[in-house]
């Protein structure tokens, strides 16, 4: 026998797998709201036009390709410093912020969970029921035990609020907690400051270790709102964790950039994290890759790219928030009585639609709308000229 024959085939990624049939299905009128990405309104991905000026400057001012530093490039980890805390923050002013450059929030994630399992191996990590699919499977690969913590309530379309905090109450010290920042993904359903403001004094009073992951900031009320959690964690004086992705908010799915940022007690602490951190890099890819931290950094660094890009970005937001009312108005028009004001309450690009599996499996089949078996669907891939199709579906199978 060799060495592989005995290889087993891994059970295909649910999202990727809905893809691939999406792609087969010869239905002319097929609608995708499987995919994690924001469509504009001809249904296309963006190329935003900060992103095409920050190109255009980078082309006329060819570079050798050297390697970046471990950490990734100086410019592009400060501007996500000063975005994610803000330029002015105390923390950051004291250098107490180790920030890597990462490959995306997934890979910012990935360097925390590695580094986290050599400072505490036996931590347990808590991720919200439901999560991000992708969230337990890198806890358990960087070699956590993961359990989860109440978050979404059926029953209301909201956060079992309550019952989220008695967990977190209950946790060992030193539990690791994955916290979203805003924009929950899979459900839309964010919690309120005040309630924050409950989570953080728990996480303070229990020892518990907060990773907020920031994979949508910009999407739900606006670049400060989405971020005020962090402030929040700042002004408890807490160490915590932070994985941002720019995925979405620069429309840069395939550049893969991202960060991971560990607040610390103090500059020499954070130096030591910092060196730590390189460590998990070098060991797993050497450097990160050159060419969308560029672009972030130019964009993020420039006045009027930066304005830009706030505009852009608040287009993204609005759209996605029109097409909630829309489906909203028009599943009223035809004739569904029920209570729909979570459509508009949920926050960022998806909504849990509180379809049950068999009704997202009679949307794909009968009607060519996909969207997960969870009932998530993503709103930001709805468009004037799908959102009959996705109305009449929904009213049919309802
Ligand atoms: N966290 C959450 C909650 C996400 O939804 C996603 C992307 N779908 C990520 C992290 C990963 O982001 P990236 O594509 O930048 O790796």
């Amino acid at each position: 026998m060799s060495l592989l024959s005995a290889v087993e085939m891994a059970p295909r990624d649910p999202i990727l797998g809905l893809n691939e049939q999406f792609a087969a299905d010869p239905n002319p009128a097929k609608v995708n709201l499987g995919v994690g990405v924001y469509f504009d309104e001809d249904g296309k991905l963006p190329l935003l036009k900060c992103v095409q000026a920050a190109q255009q400057q980078l082309l006329e001012a060819p570079k050798p390709r050297g390697y970046l530093p471990i950490d990734g490039m100086a410019a592009y980890d400060q501007a996500v410093q000063a975005l994610a805390f803000g330029a002015e923050s105390e923390a950051v002013k004291a250098g107490r912020i180790a920030t890597v450059q990462a490959l995306g929030g997934t890979g910012g994630l990935k360097i925390g969970a590695d580094f986290l399992k050599r400072l505490n191996p036996s931590a347990t990590v808590l991720i919200s029921d439901p999560s991000w699919e992708n969230h337990r499977a890198l806890f358990q690969n960087a070699g956590f035990a993961v359990d989860t913590y109440p978050y979404y309530d059926a029953a209301t379309r909201g956060v079992r609020f309550e019952a989220m905090l008695q967990a977190l109450g209950a946790a060992p010290a030193g539990t690791v907690v994955v916290l979203h920042a805003c924009c929950h993904n899979p459900t839309g359903c964010d919690i309120t400051p005040a309630q924050w403001a409950q989570v953080v004094e728990v996480v303070k009073a229990r020892g518990l270790v907060a990773f907020l992951d920031m994979a949508y900031q910009g999407f739900g009320e606006g670049i400060a709102e989405d971020g005020a959690v962090v402030q929040q964690f700042l002004a408890a004086g807490l160490d915590f964790f932070v994985s941002t992705s720019f995925s979405k908010s620069f429309s840069l799915y395939g550049e893969r950039v991202g960060a991971l940022s560990v607040v610390c007690a103090s500059k020499d602490e954070a130096a030591r994290v910092l060196s730590q951190l390189k460590i998990v890099i070098r060991t797993n890819y050497s450097n990160p890759p050159t060419f969308g931290a560029q672009v972030v950094a130019t964009v993020l660094n420039t006045p009027a790219l930066r304005a830009l890009w706030e505009e852009e970005l608040a287009g993204m937001r609005e759209r996605i928030k029109a097409m909630r009312v829309a489906l909203v108005e028009k599943l009223r028009a035809a004739g569904v009585t029920q209570d729909l004001s979570y459509i508009t309450a949920q926050k960022g690009m998806f909504s849990y639609s509180g379809l049950s599996k068999d009704q997202m499996q009679r949307l794909r089949s009968e009607f060519g709308v996909y969207g997960v078996d969870s009932g998530r669907i993503c709103v930001a891939a709805i468009n004037g000229r799908n959102i009959d199709a996705v109305v009449k579906g929904i009213v049919s199978v309802m």
